[in-house]
Formats: structure tokens, C-alpha cells, sequence
């Protein structure tokens, strides 16, 4: 059985684990109903509670990843793909891995992503990760990325790092010409030398630096207003181009 969503009528949403009864303020619901209830019916807890149910969609999924380093958000992942228009056979670099947010979101879209980080804690929860989301076409490297990219002819190399400049190099040989570069990171300052470092490369070509603002809105009725508690800052993105060999 696959893992499946539960909605409560005012919105709440529980993920019920295979195998495993539901426990929600609601009451339970047990592990058998769980199993024969047909996607889009409606499941009752022990307490006659409703909830509708359906089959968990990789979406579903991602929000209920283990975290530990600071994820990049949702608005920003969907920026960098829709710049660089990654596709199925795009091959793609991430570093460093954290806890796979951006590597595991890449890799449903990509043909095969590659991913780096220098810690084997955080390589644990990648992996844990990727087990939960069933995804198959992510290889993990215990490496520093600073020391090179063994990989060749990559579509896109994708930073997410203290220092980012200090990969320019690496990102340069390793990606085919045409293909991106992309840093995001939380400061000015991350955003200033890792430009500097990309317009000493004459392989590359600055495109742009961005910060993506998400403002979600409260809709009640006529009661229509940005909602009072909003995402903070996150990060800059800066997109590179490899231009030539
Ligand atoms: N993009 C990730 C979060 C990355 S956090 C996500 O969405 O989940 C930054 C990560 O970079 C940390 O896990 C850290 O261990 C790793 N890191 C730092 N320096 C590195 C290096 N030189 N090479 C590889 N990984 C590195």
C-alpha cells in the first residue's frame, strides 16, 4: 500500500504510513480501513470522524522529508528549474546535499542528478530521504565539491554552499557549453565574490541575480489580505552560463 493523505473537512492534512494505524486529534483510524479504502472515498476514525482519502503524490511526500541543514524553499527550487528549464534528459551536479530538498526535487525532473556534501550525517538523511520519495536516480558522493566535479557534460551544476567561488572552477570544466550554473545563497556578500569568481572565467557568462518574493494571501469571503505571517528572506540565486570550453 502506498502511503496516503487524509483530509479533514476544515483542511487538515495527515499522511497514514503503510502498515501502521493513523492517530490524529480526531481520533483513530485503523490500519485495515486504511488499507481497502478506495482513493477519493471517505474513511471514518474510531470517533466517526470523516476524512477523505487519496493515494500520497510525491508532493505529499517531499513536505514529510527529514530536515536538519536549512532546506531551500519551494519558490526558489521552481525558479531555478524554470530558468534553466531542466528536463528528462538533463544530467544534473547539486552541492552540497543537506538534507536532499533541492537534489530530491531536481531528480523527479531530471534524468540523473549527482550530489555532494562533505558531511556523513547529512549524507544519512539524503538517503533516508530518497527511500521515502522512492526516487532511484540520485548517486550521493561523500566529496568537497572544492576539490573538483569528477562528473562530465552536466546540464546544470547547482550550489547551495558556505563558499561558492570556490567551485566556479570545477562547475566550469565539468558542464557542457550551454549548460548553467546556479548558486543560491542566504547573503550579499556569498552573492558578490561568487559573481567576482565567475567574471574571471572567460568559459562562463553572468545572466542574472535574483530573490524571489512569495506573498500568499488570506481569501475568506470578502475578507481578502496578504496573510500577516509571510516567508521571510531566503536567498539570492544567481544563474551562470558555460558559454564555451
Ligand atoms: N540544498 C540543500 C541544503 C544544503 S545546506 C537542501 O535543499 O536540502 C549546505 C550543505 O553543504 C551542508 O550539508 C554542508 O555539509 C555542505 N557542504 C559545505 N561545504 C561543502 C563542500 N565543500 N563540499 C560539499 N558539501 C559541502
Amino acid at each position: 500500500m502506498p502511503p496516503k493523505v487524509l483530509y479533514e473537512k476544515d483542511g487538515k492534512k495527515f499522511l497514514a504510513k503503510p502498515g501502521q494505524d493513523l492517530h490524529t486529534q480526531f481520533g483513530y483510524v485503523r490500519k485495515e480501513d486504511l488499507k481497502k479504502a478506495k482513493s477519493g472515498s471517505v474513511i471514518k476514525s474510531h470517533k466517526g470522524h470523516d476524512f477523505t482519502i487519496f493515494d500520497a503524490s510525491f508532493i505529499d511526500l517531499y513536505h514529510r522529508m527529514k530536515r536538519d541543514a536549512q532546506i531551500i524553499p519551494l519558490k526558489d527550487i521552481g525558479f531555478i528549474i524554470s530558468e534553466t528549464g531542466i528536463n528528462k534528459k538533463s544530467k544534473i551536479v547539486d552541492a552540497g546535499a543537506g538534507s536532499g530538498a533541492m537534489c530530491c526535487f531536481l531528480a523527479m525532473i531530471a534524468k540523473e542528478v549527482t550530489t555532494y556534501d562533505i558531511r556523513e550525517d547529512f549524507i544519512n538523511i539524503v538517503k533516508h530521504n530518497i527511500l521515502l520519495l522512492g526516487i532511484k536516480n540520485i548517486k550521493i558522493k561523500n566529496k568537497n565539491i572544492y576539490e573538483g566535479i569528477d562528473e562530465k557534460n552536466i546540464d546544470l551544476v547547482a550550489l547551495d554552499l558556505p563558499e561558492p567561488w570556490n567551485a566556479v572552477k570545477s562547475a566550469a570544466i565539468a558542464l557542457k557549453p550551454g549548460g548553467f550554473l546556479v548558486s543560491y545563497s542566504p547573503t550579499i556578500p556569498q552573492v558578490m565574490d561568487f559573481v567576482e569568481g565567475v567574471k574571471k572565467d572567460d568559459r562562463l557568462i553572468f545572466l542574472k541575480a535574483a530573490e524571489i518574493a512569495e506573498k500568499e494571501w488570506d481569501v475568506d469571503g470578502r475578507k481578502v489580505r496578504p496573510k500577516s505571517q509571510t516567508i521571510g528572506h531566503s536567498g539570492f540565486i544567481s544563474i551562470v552560463r558555460k558559454i564555451k570550453n
